[in-house]
């Protein structure tokens, strides 16, 4: 973000030569481990000023001693028990605590690599602190996409998306008009049951769904990419982060994983950001953007004979895609609902507990009993969010196989 004019309550005028602040939270995940690779490539330009996990201490233990933040945050209280002697910085513990490590004295950047709905909240403070957010969590826009934008333009925050696929669209929009759209193209792997027979989904097993062909990932997105509501939430989070309505949105299986996303445009043209399967790329993007720091990620070397294939997700074979759709299309608290239920369907699934075709039929019952709500605040979605994990417990015994 350098040479940016930043004229929010949190955000200053950054010379080229001067270091971004950056808080980490979920820095022991597969993103912020990935982010503070980027920051140990970048010394002279990164400071990595607060950290946050979840259980996993001793990585964050690790990540302090390495980086020297300014603070640091253990979001499990039990976790969290007589580790202040451990680190040099001041420590903070508890959930609530994440928003500590988000609001942290003269931000810049704040990274959000929390997974769950856990995000929300820490990541609507750091908006209201004005800085830019590198949003990772997708949650965030699932559950409250339609009022974290009038949040971002009130306080005058940024949103740079981590995701690969929004990261691409951002970057194929830059200087361009939104009313020159005519779709916004998500390009998806297809997972590891893209060929699978479908009469097979019956018996999946945990390990099968965790092997993705393409990307290493944590294990809830590595689930939700198999049953593709993965790309059903993106879809949602396309929605509210780039102001173009649900019909203009479309998903379209790409295995090669190379073009991460496309923009038609009402001319006939259509662009595409390519590049690896390396999430380094887009990470490293929304801390530099509108600059390009040059490293040393590996490249698509166009002279291999690479094929480019494109075609239509198959509905039987990923249901999450179409309930994400159909929440969309249900506005209101009902993309929360499919959050939250997907989130415990998933933990289940993980737990083997339930199977993996019970994942979507699990969220299609807690969606079909209509836990609804059209009221416009934070705190009403929060509600929602427990409302519907409470209901997808409650009905996970009725509903596994
Ligand atoms: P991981 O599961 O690898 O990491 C999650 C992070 O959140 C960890 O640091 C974990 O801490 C922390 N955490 C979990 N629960 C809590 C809690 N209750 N309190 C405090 N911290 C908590 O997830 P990913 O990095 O894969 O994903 C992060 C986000 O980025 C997700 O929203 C995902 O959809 C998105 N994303 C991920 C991509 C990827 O390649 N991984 C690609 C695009 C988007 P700990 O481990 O210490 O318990």
């Amino acid at each position: 973000m350098s040479d940016q004019t930043n004229d929010g309550p949190n955000r200053r005028m950054i010379s080229p030569t001067e270091k971004i602040r950056v808080a980490i939270l979920g820095s022991t995940g597969s993103i912020g481990t990935q982010t503070l690779e980027i920051a140990r490539q970048f010394p002279d330009r990164i400071d990595v000023v607060a950290l946050t996990a979840g259980k996993n201490v001793a990585l964050l233990e690790q990540q302090a001693a390495e980086f020297k933040p300014e603070c640091v945050v253990i979001g499990s209280e039990e976790a969290g028990k007589g580790a202040g002697g451990r680190f040099a910085c001041p420590v903070f513990v508890g959930e609530d605590a994440l928003i500590r490590a988000a609001t942290w004295d003269r931000v810049d950047v704040v990274v959000t690599a929390l997974v769950g709905s856990i995000g929300l909240l820490s990541t609507v403070a750091a908006i209201k602190t004005g800085c830019r957010i590198a949003l990772a969590n997708k949650e965030t826009m699932v559950i409250a996409g339609d009022l974290i934008g009038d949040l971002v333009d009130a306080f005058h925050a940024e949103i740079v998306p981590v995701d690969s696929e929004h990261s691409a669209i951002y970057q194929c929009l830059l200087g361009e008009r939104t009313s020159d759209v005519s779709k916004l193209i998500l390009t998806a792997s297809g997972g590891p049951f893209r060929e699978r027979p479908l009469h097979s989904f019956g018996s999946i097993s945990l390990s099968e769904a965790l092997s993705h062909p393409n990307w290493t990932m944590g294990p809830k997105i590595t689930i939700d990419s198999a049953t593709m509501m993965n790309k059903g939430l993106e879809v949602i989070e396309a929605r509210w982060l780039f102001k173009l309505p649900v019909e203009k949105i479309e998903v379209v299986i790409h295995p090669q994983s190379i073009v991460h996303s496309m923009v038609e445009f009402v001319d006939g043209s259509s662009k595409a950001q390519m590049g690896p399967p390396d999430m380094k790329v887009p990470i490293q993007f929304a801390l530099s953007s509108p600059a390009r720091w040059p490293s040393s990620h590996p490249v698509v070397s166009w002279k291999d004979n690479h094929q480019l294939t494109f075609s239509t997700p198959d509905p039987m074979r990923y249901p999450g895609l179409a309930l994400a759709f159909e929440a969309l299309k249900v506005g209101g608290g009902m993309p929360a609902v499919l959050n939250a239920s997907n989130e415990v369907a998933v933990d289940l699934f993980l737990k083997n507990k339930i199977s993996y075709q019970a994942i979507p039929s699990l969220v299609k019952a807690v969606m079909n009993r209509g836990i609804e709500s059209h009221e416009y605040s934070i705190d009403a979605r929060m509600d929602v969010d427990k409302r519907a994990r409470r209901l997808a417990e409650e009905l996970a015994g009725t509903t596994s196989h």
